[in-house]
């Protein structure tokens, strides 16, 4: 079986180092590509330390799932691609295929659970245990689940779009953002500067939710309209009963009620962000009284999220990223988790072969 150079976690305590890992040979339908790029999730963080009981990490794991690379080959069913063309995988690389989810081109919502996760995912093909993800020199995947990426943009940039750029594109889209609507977007980090930028693209009024005045300015430069502190109960009370929708990045536990009070009648709080602990429930009077939803979203379909990366490319829209070699990735986490990274840190995989 043919190998390759990654980076894996070996235990939830072990720092990543590098590691040889089998990739398959390249099948009838799948695609082959050196990854070039691979942006930093904080999933990835989650998975290496083993920090989600739902989803427990198989180890050795290789995170990973903002891939995008350089097709090396292709079976003699993957028509979509040939040998040259800039290629891109995000979170999923297999699915069902045939529950009603899948045909819609939900993979992400697959009903028979069979949605195969790039990295930490019992691997159907029996090349590994697990799927191994993006933190290495290739991948094999079907091509289904291979997306396409204009030469346009500068690709370590369009890295972060595939889990970051598609899991606030595809709420917003779902619950509608366009001119007239308001809309908040709660955290600046990896997710939320990507929700700003298509808030504003798609032409609502946009308002960012931090908890920082050192990210105000920087709120605006994205695409924010307004900038609101979030903890600062008088600023949040004028907004009251405002927002068609508000989308929440915020990865840890907090209160969902001072954000739910900021929605109109039929407004939405859509969560986002995967917290180790759960979030307090909310009041439910808030709810009742207003009509008002709480609802979840993950990531996109294959579909939606090839259409993120077109508009992506029509509108030059791209992550604001950092680059870093692959010897700095445990370094990288412990700086996203003291939240300092603008906004997303992106490997740049030749130091994986240096
Ligand atoms: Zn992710
Ligand atoms: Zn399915």
């Amino acid at each position: 079986m043919p190998t390759a150079r990654a980076y894996a976690a070996n235990s939830a305590t072990t720092p990543l180092a590098a590691a040889t890992i089998p990739r398959r040979d390249v099948g009838p339908s799948d695609v082959e590509f050196d990854i070039l790029y691979c942006g930093v999730c904080h999933s990835d963080l989650h998975a290496a330390r083993n920090q989600w009981d739902a989803w427990p990490t198989v180890y050795p794991c290789v995170p990973g799932h903002e891939i995008v690379g350089r097709v090396t080959k292709v079976g003699a069913k993957a028509t979509k691609f040939k040998a040259g063309d800039l290629a891109a995988v995000g979170c999923m690389v297999d699915s069902c295929g045939t529950c009603a989810s899948c045909r819609e081109g939900l993979e992400q919502y697959c009903d028979t659970g069979g949605t195969i996760f790039t990295y930490n995912c019992p691997d159907p093909h029996k090349t590994a245990p697990m799927t191994y993800g993006g933190y290495s020199e290739r991948i094999v995947v079907k091509d289904k689940f291979v997306l396409r990426v204009s030469e346009k943009l500068n690709l370590p940039a369009v890295a972060p779009l595939l889990c970051a750029g598609i899991t606030l594109y595809s709420p917003l889209k779902h619950w509608g953002t366009s001119p007239g609507r308001k809309v908040g977007i709660a955290g600046l980090g990896g997710l939320g500067h990507m929700g700003v930028k298509f808030s504003h693209a798609f032409g609502a009024e946009t308002v960012l939710f931090t908890t920082s005045e050192s990210k105000i300015e920087d709120g605006k430069r994205l695409g924010a309209d307004e900038v609101v502190i979030s903890k600062d109960a008088d600023q949040m009370k004028k907004h009251n009963r405002s927002f068609d929708l508000i989308v929440s990045t915020v990865a840890a536990s907090h209160n969902l009620d001072p954000f739910i009070s900021l929605l109109k009648r039929d407004g939405s709080l859509v969560l986002v962000g995967a917290p180790e602990h759960p979030h307090p429930s909310p009041t439910v009077f808030q709810l009742l009284l207003g009509r008002r939803s709480l609802a979840g979203s993950a990531i996109g379909g294959i579909p939606e999220t090839q259409e993120m990366l077109d508009y992506c490319a029509e509108k030059n829209i791209v992550s604001d990223i950092e680059m870093i070699p692959i010897s700095k990735i445990n370094e990288a986490y412990e700086r996203m988790l003291k939240g300092d990274v603008k906004y997303r840190f992106v490997i740049d995989m030749k130091t994986l072969k240096a």
